[in-house]
């Protein structure tokens, strides 16, 4: 069984994601760090894709569907995925429904359900390590990370205008793009402490994952 991950920006799909993808010994598939990962090359591609980031707007369809694609041509078989940050929009969904159903995989999605006062919260106040890229919340009080003793930095596109854009983005484009898996989809709150959340997501999937 693949896991399809949905949240708004701050709803801690990143975080709950690792958890989940530990528990389950799933291969996590995360297009914002491959995306990332290309923005450091120094190709004319790789500066067009960072200024998108740094923007806050969705990369190209073509570009994304490139990566999931390839990704999913070199799957160890045997392997389950958890998707972070695929589909952005109808557009993704229906080609990634459609990739899914090539590769005869077993899917469900997960949305981790968070207020968009809460995810401004979040998004205004986290850092994030410079090296391994946790997230750190507002409460989480030192410089460095706790993993490798690397700074804490501010993502780049955690600013007010870039928050914005993608907040306005989920709402307009991702919203739309989940119901397209309504039948498929499981609910978790992600607004209570997230030992918490884990606790209610692993619940929930285990049974599932089994399936
Ligand atoms: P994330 O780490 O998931 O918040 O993604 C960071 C940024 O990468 C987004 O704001 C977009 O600019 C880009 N990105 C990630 N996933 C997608 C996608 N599926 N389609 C388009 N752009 C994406």
């Amino acid at each position: 069984m693949d896991f399809i991950f949905f949240g708004m920006q701050g709803a801690g799909k990143g975080t709950l994601g690792k958890a989940v993808a530990e528990k389950f010994n799933m291969q996590i598939f995360e297009t914002g760090g491959e995306l990332r990962k290309l923005a450091q090359e120094d190709s004319e591609l790789g500066k067009k894709i960072k200024s998108i980031i740094e923007a806050g707007h969705l990369v190209s369809d073509e570009v994304v569907m490139e990566i999931v694609e390839n990704f999913m041509n070199h799957l160890e078989p045997g392997t389950f995925v958890l998707f972070d940050g695929i589909p952005r929009k109808v557009k993704q969904g229906e080609m990634l429904i459609d990739l899914l159903n090539k590769h005869n995989r077993n899917y469900k999605a997960v949305l981790i359900d968070i207020t968009q006062e809460e995810a401004l919260k979040r998004l205004t106040t986290r850092r994030i390590c410079s090296k391994c890229k946790t997230v750190y919340p507002a409460d989480y009080k030192n410089e460095t990370c706790e993993k490798d003793g690397a700074e804490l930095i501010t993502r780049a596109d955690d600013n007010s205008d870039a928050i914005k854009t993608r907040l306005n983005n989920y709402q307009t484009e991702t919203v739309p793009a989940i119901e397209l898996f309504a039948d498929k989809l499981i609910k978790i709150d992600g607004l209570p402490p997230i030992l918490e959340v884990r606790e209610d997501a692993i619940r929930k999937l285990t049974p599932i994952i089994n399936n």
